[in-house]
């Protein structure tokens, strides 16, 4: 007898933590959706993703608690 372990790799939990959300609809953009990283003045990366809902090409917003 042994104990079957029910550890089946999921192929749809994809390790992609979310940019932040559209400043438009609040969808909230995956690395998936990245077209461009680049640096801004400020020495902080701007991302520039498209968003799926909108279909248009928008900077995500951090989930800052602020
Ligand atoms: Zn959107």
């Amino acid at each position: 007898m042994e104990g079957i372990c029910h550890t089946l790799p999921s192929p749809l939990m994809t390790d992609d933590p979310p940019l932040g959300r559209c400043p438009k609809c609040g969808e909230e953009l995956s690395s998936a959706y990245v077209l461009v990283e680049y640096e801004k003045d400020d020495g902080t990366t701007g991302i520039w993703a498209e968003c799926p809902i909108c279909d248009e090409i928008v900077s995500p917003q951090n989930n800052s608690q602020r």
